[in-house]
């Protein structure tokens, strides 16, 4: 059985294998008010919640399954929009270890970490697709 892709929400990340993201409680940092005392004294937007004033953190409801979040690079490499990537000089995996770094499950925000920093041949629409996809 294989893993489908997983998208994280808006606001979610992966810190240390564990979902965080707004929780719906006040920010603990401006007590839900979404302002904070600048350092003169004015006020201006807190910078733990970006002035929402919803908290973002460890998120109660933990997936089942985090492992629907983690795949290889290969399998990366077969989900949207990796499709076509071929990674031909692999800077962002340990190379003295290629193998097993190349092997390892790893998050799609470090996939995309990895990707930015090695050298890759992208098919000639992909920069087309992800424009299209982020101004969706
Ligand atoms: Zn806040």
């Amino acid at each position: 059985m294989t893993s489908q892709p997983h998208d994280l929400d808006a606001g979610e990340v992966i810190i240390d294998g564990k979902l965080h993201g707004w929780t719906g409680r006040p920010c603990p940092n401006c007590q839900g008010s979404g302002e904070g005392a600048g350092y003169n004294g004015e006020w201006r937007k807190c910078t733990a919640c970006a002035g929402t004033g919803d908290e973002h953190g460890l998120l109660d409801n933990q997936p089942a399954d985090m492992s629907v979040y983690y795949k290889t690079a290969d399998e990366w490499l077969k989900t949207d929009p990796y499709k076509g990537i071929t990674i031909l000089d692999p800077d962002g995996w340990d190379r003295k270890n290629l193998d097993a770094s190349w092997a390892e499950p790893i998050t799609e925000e470090e996939f995309n970490f990895r990707l930015s920093i090695s050298t890759a041949s992208y098919p000639k629409d992909f920069f087309c697709i992800i424009t299209a996809s982020t101004n969706a």
